[in-house]
């Protein structure tokens, strides 16, 4: 079950949070406020109310985590996401990160392959304060070639290689931040499409997610 109480102890939790993930190295300020403002216990079953603001990531049924907050900030921070850029964002799961990007100001179009967690996501009150957060169900690998291009592409879920789509679908200039490895752990990257020639290519920690599967699941 889900309450979505927000209370003084909780707020105070997140700001604790913050400042782990501060520690870490996080500093795009914009980010590190999404995370304090957003009750990232609404987004698991309230047995684990206070789990939720340890820097963790934590199982959300059928398999799938949400990310941890460390992740979810590293990967937005690289995104550098301005308000009102056009985000696509592989790997619903909860829709923790897809709201952090909403928060800092992005249109984000999420897709998730697995029916059931994309379905609970429509019975989620919280998502009500976002009308800039779109769902889709549908497999990653594809995109979403009716609404491209976009400005920012974030996969969420361990890549076995650069789905050659997702490139086609950013704008020219236009970025992709995404865990490539097909073992235990995968290299975040990040890549910039060019007007003309090959995207640029940058490299950055390890990570380890749950894998990017082809395919819908019902
Ligand atoms: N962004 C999520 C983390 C999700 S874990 C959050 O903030 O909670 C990764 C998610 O990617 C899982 O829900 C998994 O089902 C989904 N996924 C894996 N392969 C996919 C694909 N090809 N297309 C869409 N979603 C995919």
């Amino acid at each position: 079950m889900r309450t979505f109480e927000d209370t003084y102890r909780h707020k105070g939790l997140r700001r604790q949070l913050v400042d782990v993930v501060r520690k870490k190295g996080i500093t795009d300020e914009r980010v590190l406020e999404a995370i304090l403002q957003l009750p990232r216990h609404f987004f698991m079953d309230s047995a684990f109310d206070k789990i939720a603001y340890e820097d963790r990531a934590f199982p959300i049924g059928e398999g799938q985590t949400i990310s941890q907050p460390y992740t979810v900030a590293y990967q937005s921070q690289l995104m550098e996401v301005k308000p009102f850029d056009k985000v696509l964002e592989i790997g619903t799961g909860s829709a923790y990160q897809a709201c952090v990007l909403a928060e800092m100001g992005a249109q984000v179009y999420t897709i998730e392959r697995q029916k059931k967690l994309f379905d609970i996501n429509k019975q989620f009150p919280l998502l009500r304060k976002y009308p800039a957060l779109k769902f889709f169900y549908g497999d990653g690998f594809e995109g979403l070639p009716t609404y491209a291009p976009f400005d920012k592409v974030i996969v969420t879920a361990a890549a076995p290689f650069i789905p050659p789509r997702l490139v086609e679908q950013l704008k020219p200039g236009g970025r992709m931040v995404i865990p490539v490895g097909e073992g235990q752990v995968q290299r975040m990257l990040r890549l910039t499409r060019q007007a003309e020639g090959p995207a640029t290519q940058e490299i950055f920690d390890n990570f380890s997610f749950v894998p990017m599967i082809e395919g819908k699941h019902s």
